[in-house]
């Protein structure tokens, strides 16, 4: 019997880079939040944290350098506050993803009205036929691996093959690990490989060979 595809994407450093926002649209947000941690930390640390922020979702970078519940909170006020004018670019290849012909699902993490902002920037509404949000600070998160969890359960019919397709090898690629679902690992920067993938990948050119492939190996044509 054919089992179908479902293909389920983050969206940061995978769609798009993340960096790509440019500084200048949080660039108040960053100065308020500098002189917050300013003093707690060195100046060498402050700029570390600054650029983690770049690379990691807060709730990461507030556990790796401990920071206290004042700060936090004052930096996903600040993040929720401002109105978001993007201009975002995927990334070239992403138009590949677009055209796959298979079932799409958009799981991100981060603070909502900003992933919100990406999301319409991108024109992603009309690639993913679900979008779920994990809100980093709400207040009963289930985080990526509960949502993941959640898809199967209500697919469960279906008996869809699952693909966790992402860049974050400590958020998607090891909650799909953890779930047995075939996880892809997307590099874009050449990252190193991480053990949760199942398939490492720098451009979505190999994602549809690796769908085409096992699509065969169950009995598609
Ligand atoms: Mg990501």
């Amino acid at each position: 019997m054919e089992s179908s595809q479902l293909l389920i994407f983050d969206l940061d450093d995978t769609i798009f880079e993340t960096r790509s926002i440019g500084q200048h649209h949080v660039a108040s947000i960053l100065d308020t939040f500098k002189a917050s941690i300013s003093s707690c930390f060195r100046t060498d640390e402050v700029d570390l944290i600054i650029s983690d922020l770049w690379k990691y979702p807060f709730d990461h970078v507030s556990e790796k350098y401990n920071l206290d519940n004042p700060i936090k909170k004052q930096f996903s006020n600040s993040i929720n506050g401002l109105e978001y004018k993007l201009e975002l670019k995927a990334f070239g290849d992403f138009e590949l993803v677009r055209n796959i012909e298979t079932k799409k699902i958009l799981v991100t993490t981060g603070f909502k009205k900003l992933q919100l902002a990406k999301i319409s920037a991108l024109k992603l509404q009309d690639v993913f036929e679900e979008i779920y949000i994990d809100e980093i600070d709400s207040t009963d998160r289930i985080h990526k691996k509960g949502i993941f969890e959640q898809l199967v359960n209500s697919y469960e019919e279906e008996q869809f093959n699952y693909f966790v397709i992402g860049d974050n090898p400590q958020s998607e690629l090891k909650a799909g690990y953890e779930l047995g679902l075939t996880t892809v690992q997307v590099a874009k920067f050449s990252q190193p490989r991480s053990s949760y993938a199942t398939y490492y990948i720098e451009n979505f050119r190999d994602l549809v060979q690796i769908l085409g492939k096992n699509n065969r190996k169950f009995g598609g044509n």
